[in-house]
């Protein structure tokens, strides 16, 4: 049975390249589109079911790129729009293939929003809220949702399997104490890491910096780095962040597609 966790997007809101931005950053991945970063999100495989951790506007892109042909649940984070703009991708997917809703697990604050913006996918989700610290057990993987600071509700996801335990925090900054108490030890953080240089939220991401000090407080086995923007204070081509981190043991940064057996 093959287990996995696979970064679907490692970009922040605006994505690499922005249509907008003539940065290094922007400029390296219109060049070579292997270091472009769609908008954030992730899959777990456990070995049954797929689970879609987020839906980001990128995400028929991502599916199409990874050949991923079927999603069985589907969990978001929080209510921004780089983490759910892309909910509607999935109607013909339902309508056509699937032929049955998929639960899609929300905020509980952001449950009446989803129905307002999205009276039209009624009939492609059974909407469910998330509870913090519940455990959704599939198989032999269990999938927790813990609290992340990020100014409205906001989770970051435990997955736990007999052999490994992992955790993705795309937005964050820092983790509050139980947060922390439960990631301690972690053989993967995957984690917030907007900003390279200032950070100019310090109250809902991370820098590079601050992300790397988080995995070595909660003694991460491995620290990737995610949900990165090239452009926001200081651009950084991927080359030159691959160079900066190259001196920290156990940190990397997360590119599109990257796959962590589980
Ligand atoms: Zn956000
Ligand atoms: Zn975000």
């Amino acid at each position: 049975m093959v287990q996995y966790f696979k970064i679907m997007g490692s970009g922040a809101g605006p994505g690499t390249p922005s249509f907008f931005c003539d940065c290094p950053g922007c400029r390296e991945a219109r060049e070579n589109p292997a270091t472009a970063r769609t908008r954030s999100g992730a899959l777990i495989a456990t070995g049954q079911a797929n689970i879609l951790v987020d839906t980001p506007p990128d995400l028929k892109a991502q599916l199409v790129r990874e050949r991923i042909e079927r999603i069985d649940e589907v969990f978001l984070t929080h209510w921004h729009y780089d983490h759910f703009g892309g909910l509607g991708e999935l109607e013909y997917y339902v309508k056509l293939s699937r032929k049955d809703r998929i639960p899609l697990y929300l905020p509980p604050s952001a449950i009446e929003q989803f129905f307002a913006a999205f009276p039209n996918l009624i009939e492609v989700f059974r909407v469910v809220p998330w509870g913090f610290a519940v455990q959704y057990r599939f198989g032999d993987l269990t999938v927790t949702p813990l609290a992340a600071n990020h100014g409205i509700e906001t989770a970051g996801f435990l997955v736990e399997t007999p052999r490994a335990r992992l955790a993705y925090f795309p937005d964050t900054a820092g983790l509050p104490a139980p947060t922390a108490l439960r990631t301690e030890g972690v053989d993967w953080l995957v984690c917030d890491a907007t900003f390279y240089g200032e950070n100019w939220f310090p109250e809902s991401h991370m820098s590079v910096a601050e992300a790397i000090a988080l995995g070595r407080r909660v003694r991460a086995g491995r620290t990737v780095l995610t949900h990165m923007s090239v452009h926001y204070s200081e651009p950084v081509t991927s080359a030159e962040l691959a160079a900066a981190v190259a001196g920290h043991p156990g940190v990397s940064a997360a590119y599109d597609g990257l796959t962590i057996d589980l």
